[in-house]
């Protein structure tokens, strides 16, 4: 067995095992599992042009400076459209409500009307308004050209992340952001022996140690005015709270071995959490695919 399959199998479990504890989510996982897919596919064959990693400044990164400020990450254009292309019939599968736009857009690439490479040279500073002006150009909503982008750039950043992981090993990163992208985590997991937490960024997959006493998102440090919410008898699966900017994080307590785990996944499994704390006034410290209600 290769290690897409083996990949491929340890998803599959991780899967049935969300949907066993949490069958509310079948919906969700549904929804995402023919991206999800698609993503580990396309990342397995994908080639990219090299990056100019000899950009990256080790005194910077120890500075918070992210590898994306410092080295250029999507600048391979036709990676872009052939990464959009293949992923764009998995996110018709998976979403029929927007798979008329996606049909749009993925016409559009192929008669080069569309540039999903131009936007994603805005990434992410502009990126939104570059997102409603593709939308408008091409007539679709603007969610649908978000959604598609989004997942291109995972895609291309997670691969960029693998690249990078030499780099980024043994470095001293103290920051709740990415040390790759710079995005702040959608999901984190403390290791029950030890107490470890781990932050994960949905923006590329990559994974990084951080203090559990600190807000990951404006840096408020110490016990006071951050609490754990959890469901009456379910305290294994969190949101961290913080009082200070009203935001959470997904938290799960992981017993056992932490690499035999999906953060991602689990975190699709507890949306009833996000809504709760939606409902309360906290917002996410990342928005993403599963987290986004009502926008
Ligand atoms: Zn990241
Ligand atoms: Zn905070």
């Amino acid at each position: 067995m290769n290690r897409d399959e083996e990949t491929l199998l340890k998803l599959e479990r991780h899967m049935e095992q969300a949907l066993r504890n949490h069958p509310h989510s079948r919906d969700i996982l549904d929804a995402l599992k023919p991206v999800i897919l698609g993503r580990i596919r396309i990342l397995g064959t994908l080639r990219l042009k090299d990056a100019d990693f000899e950009n990256i400044d080790r005194a910077r990164l120890k500075d918070g400076i992210p590898v994306i400020r410092q080295a250029t990450l999507m600048h391979d254009g036709a990676a872009v459209r052939e990464v959009a292309l293949a992923i764009l019939p998995d996110m018709k599968k998976g979403l029929p409500a927007i798979a008329g736009d996606l049909e749009t857009l993925e016409e559009g690439i192929r008669k080069g009307i569309v540039d999903p490479a131009g936007v994603l040279h805005s990434f992410p500073e502009a990126f939104m308004e570059s997102v409603d002006a593709l939308a408008e150009r091409a007539s679709v909503r603007p969610s649908a050209v978000d959604f598609l982008l989004r997942t291109v750039a995972r895609i291309l950043l997670e691969k960029r992340a693998g690249e990078l992981a030499e780099i980024l090993k043994g470095m001293d990163w103290d920051r709740g952001y990415c040390p790759v992208c710079g995005a702040l985590p959608a999901v984190s997991m403390i290791q029950e022996k030890g107490g470890q937490r781990w932050l994960h960024c949905a923006q590329c997959g990559h994974e990084w140690r951080f203090s559990r006493v600190i807000c990951p998102c404006c840096g408020h440090e110490g016990q006071k005015g951050m609490t754990y919410y959890f469901v009456e008898g379910r305290d294994l699966e969190s949101a961290f709270i913080c009082e200070k900017c009203d935001k959470y994080l997904i938290t799960l307590t992981k017993v056992g071995n932490l690499e035999d785990s999906d953060f991602e996944i689990a975190a699709m499994s507890l949306v009833h959490l996000d809504m709760i704390m939606q409902e309360k006034g906290f917002t996410p410290m990342t928005v993403c695919s599963w987290n986004a209600f009502g926008r």
